[in-house]
Order: C-alpha cells, then structure tokens, then sequence
C-alpha cells in the first residue's frame, strides 16, 4: 500500500472510532433522560388513544410474571400499547406517543395542545 492509501485508511479508521464514541454517548444520554421516571413510566394504549402511567414496582412486578409481554391497558386491556409521554403543560396534561417537530424552528411541541415542551419530553 503507497502512502496516501495508508493515510486514507487512517483517516477512515478515525472517523469510525469518533462516530462510536459519539454514538455510545448519545445513547448512554438517551438511557439516562428515558429511564429515570421517579414518577413511574408512562404508557399509550393505541385503542383507546389515551395514556396511562405504570410504576416502576408495578412494572418489575409484570415482567417478573410475563417476561418480554406487551403492557395490557387498564382501560381496555387490550396490548396494543407502546412507551408514551405526558404533556408537562398543567391545563394539557394529555398523553402522547412522541411529540411533533415543527418544521420552521425545529422546536418540538406537544401533539395536543401544540405547545412548545422542554427538551426532556422532546422525543
Ligand atoms: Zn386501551
Ligand atoms: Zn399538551
């Protein structure tokens, strides 16, 4: 291999190493602000597009029970359901699969009542 093919593979080998280290941080950071719910963890159930929330007692109990299960909504029971957000705005309160983007500012605002959130419920 000649010098600058030398270099090149250099150079690639760097940008892989950075974009690991950039990765697994980012992720490390996604864990840290997903899973720290003092109050405990919410949830959206599809059927009834409404929320609910799942302490995190509550939540070890079940899987404890039925490990890798969907978690059954306590409304309809059905199983249709994913990991949701609450709206932090008080006279909104509403749950939500993921916030909206908007396309101007890039800011992320709540589906339901359109309100700009804070960074923290922001995905
Ligand atoms: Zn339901
Ligand atoms: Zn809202």
């Amino acid at each position: 291999m000649n010098k600058s093919g030398k270099i090149a593979v250099g150079i690639l080998l760097t940008a892989l190493i950075v974009w690991g280290v950039v990765m697994a941080f980012k992720s490390s950071e996604e864990v840290r602000e997903s899973e720290d719910f003092p109050d405990g963890t919410i949830w959206m159930c599809v059927d009834c597009d409404d929320g609910f929330v799942k302490s995190l007692e509550d939540l070890g109990a079940f899987y404890q029970e039925k490990p890798g299960a969907p978690i059954p909504c306590p409304k309809c029971d059905g199983t249709r359901t994913s990991r949701g957000k609450k709206c932090p705005h008080t006279e909104c309160g509403k749950f939500y699969i993921s916030a909206l983007r908007t396309r101007e500012q890039g800011k992320y605002i709540c589906p339901r009542c359109k309100k700009e959130l804070p960074s923290l419920h922001a995905h």
